[in-house]
């Protein structure tokens, strides 16, 4: 077993939270630092380091939370849309290794980026990376 999250002992009440939402196995609370009024995060109760460690059950729990909770924030800070955000692996930028997704509310105008960068790519690095892809995933 992994050592105990942070967001573990949030779970348990070890430590306060701003409670959104709870279900047997999901739970919903304000970001500590959010990136925009109404930015909160998903969690499993249960420990998963990140989403390749994730039960799909538990993934399905969480998005079935995302979908509730997320239309609550949108009509609570009158924003039309949301970025649902999951940092999956420590250069993805994720800190707290408790499987989690973000909630962030977007307003027009909001100066918030996410810093994107594209590139082109020609026909042959397409072919070849759907290629590399899909052979991984046969296995
Ligand atoms: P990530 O791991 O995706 O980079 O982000 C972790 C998020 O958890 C950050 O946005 C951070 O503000 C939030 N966070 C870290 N510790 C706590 C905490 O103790 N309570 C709450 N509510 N949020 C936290």
């Amino acid at each position: 077993m992994a050592e105990d999250s942070i967001f573990s002992k949030i779970v348990r009440g070890e430590l306060p939270c701003y409670k959104l939402y709870e279900d047997d196995k999901t739970l919903a609370f304000l970001d500590i630092n959010p990136s925009a009024p109404g930015h909160c995060l998903v969690i499993p109760k249960d420990q998963y380091a990140n989403i390749d460690d994730a039960p799909a059950e538990t993934l399905s729990a969480m998005i079935a939370t995302v979908q509730k909770v997320g239309a609550a924030v949108k009509k609570a800070v009158g924003a039309p849309a949301y970025n649902l955000l999951c940092n999956n692996g420590k250069e993805a930028g994720q800190i707290v290794f408790h499987v989690h997704f973000h909630i962030i509310p977007r307003k027009p105008g909001d100066g918030i980026r996410f810093g994107f960068k594209h590139e082109n790519m020609d026909e042959a690095g397409f072919q070849d990376m759907q290629a590399r892809i899909t052979k991984e995933m046969a296995g």
